[in-house]
């Protein structure tokens, strides 16, 4: 008996993404939670559709995985310090972040909610510095995204000040897991999150594995960001952070490190070896100056790449098109080979391997069985038209105002551009007000 369908979106370009064949009058079924069909228009039954959602001119494809960003603190710092390298930005995002309080964290993950949703983000892996992350939990009542809340920790170099905090949090992990892990229908998980090989040192590194295996969590960590890195754990360990992790232990298929940018071939294999998955954010490295993933290397060596916006702190915006088509375009340049990274690969990138990136394998793709977690992309615009080809259309030419509709575990969350039970306009003019406050307090 087929279950009843709940949402029917009719007349669209399907791209189901994970290999799934496009469809050019395709239809996409929800029967509570999970997608119960995709295919041609002639072959899917949406009889006793309770919703039906008209995507003429649009392409229906599931939404964007975001795998590494950190919108809890870092919508408080767009925009507040450009042009300057890695360490630098950081000793200045600190000024602000020690003066973080709950009513100012809570607008800014409401406000950076929102963006992802209008930005057809609909799954996120969160990196927490260390702050609380109620204030995102809360927002997430609202705003339900797929989100991976990873706790931060850290204890030494610009970070030693949150020592207390890291530990503590660390050691109580478990509390942490049996309240929120796995939580509202599944679209909350919590995580891991060690800083990075600069800021953690290697005995909160060694308990964190130790606690991941216990509680059976997955682990998000910063890698191989920039020179300085490199040249830091060069003189204080004589190796590279991948190897120094590799041989405590550390590395294991449930690890998710974010920008990878400084790697060679050693390193490569150790993490195909392990089966640790790489978030990949090419806009805030080549901004920050940290170097490019080397592409090529790392997908030959059969390692999982998702994308990724990183914070709006060094992104500027949380917006995933912008980076499948900077992806697209540095590797190109770098490589020198305009066959490497085609539009169809960014896309995955984006969608099915951005969620695998971020261990959410249960969203990323279009088909029977997979969470309802759905995009609907206007291409009927000015700067998109005329679409001979939709897959390069949505990589080169659509940007995140294009999204029109945005289903997320089978509930609308945004329609013709409106996030259902939002009052947008208080949401940006709470998180203005607070954000400019912070800043006064902060740096006068
Ligand atoms: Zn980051």
């Amino acid at each position: 008996m087929p279950r009843p369908v709940d949402i029917a979106i009719i007349n669209g370009y399907v791209l189901p993404m994970g290999g799934g064949p496009e469809i050019a009058n395709g239809v996409v079924t929800i029967s509570n939670d999970v997608i119960s069909a995709v295919g041609p228009a002639d072959q899917v039954d949406i009889r006793g559709a309770k919703k039906v959602i008209d995507a003429s001119r649009c392409a229906v494809m599931p939404g964007f995985a975001n795998s590494h960003t950190h919108i809890a603190s870092n919508m408080l710092l767009r925009g507040l310090l450009e042009d300057v390298h890695l360490f630098e930005w950081l000793q200045t995002m600190w000024q602000l972040k020690k003066n973080f309080d709950f009513e100012t964290l809570y607008w800014a993950n409401m406000c950076g909610l929102v963006e992802m949703v209008k930005s057809g983000i609909t799954s996120f892996n969160e990196h927490f510095d260390a702050y609380r992350v109620t204030p995102q939990i809360e927002a997430l009542k609202e705003v339900p995204l797929r989100a991976t809340l990873g706790y931060g920790f850290a204890d030494r170099g610009l970070y030693a000040s949150i020592t207390d905090y890291s530990w503590k949090t660390l050691n109580n992990f478990g509390e942490l897991v049996s309240a929120h892990h796995n939580t509202r229908n599944g679209l909350l998980h919590i995580a891991l999150s060690p800083h990075a090989p600069y800021s953690c040192g290697e005995e909160m590194y060694r308990l964190t594995r130790e606690v991941a295996d216990a509680y059976k969590v997955t682990i998000h960590t910063h890698l191989a960001e920039g020179m300085q890195e490199m040249r830091y754990m060069q003189e204080t360990y004589g190796t590279t952070p991948v190897r120094w992790l590799a041989e405590m232990g550390f590395l294991g298929p449930d690890v998710t490190a974010a920008h990878c940018s400084q790697l060679d071939q050693t390193d490569v294999n150790l993490f195909a070896e392990h089966g640790v998955k790489i978030a990949h954010c090419p806009v805030c490295n080549a901004k920050l100056g940290s170097g490019t993933m080397p592409m090529r290397m790392v997908r030959e060596a059969g390692v999982t790449v998702g994308l990724a916006t990183d914070g709006p702190a060094s992104q500027n915006t949380q917006d995933l098109f912008e980076e499948m088509k900077f992806c697209g375009l540095i590797h190109k340049d770098k490589t020198g080979d305009v066959e490497f990274m085609k539009t169809r690969e960014l896309l995955e990138l984006a969608t099915c391997e951005g969620a695998k990136a971020m261990h959410r394998p249960e969203t990323g793709r279009l088909a029977a069985g997979m969470a309802a977690d759905v995009i609907v992309v206007d291409l009927d615009r000015e700067h998109a038209l005329p679409v001979y080809d939709v897959a390069a259309a949505l990589v080169y030419s659509t940007r995140a105002d294009d999204v029109r509709h945005s289903i997320v575990n089978g509930r609308v969350l945004m329609e013709d551009r409106v996030v259902a039970g939002v009052d947008e306009q208080e949401v940006r003019a709470r998180f203005r007000e607070l954000a400019h406050d912070l800043k006064k307090r902060s740096l006068g």
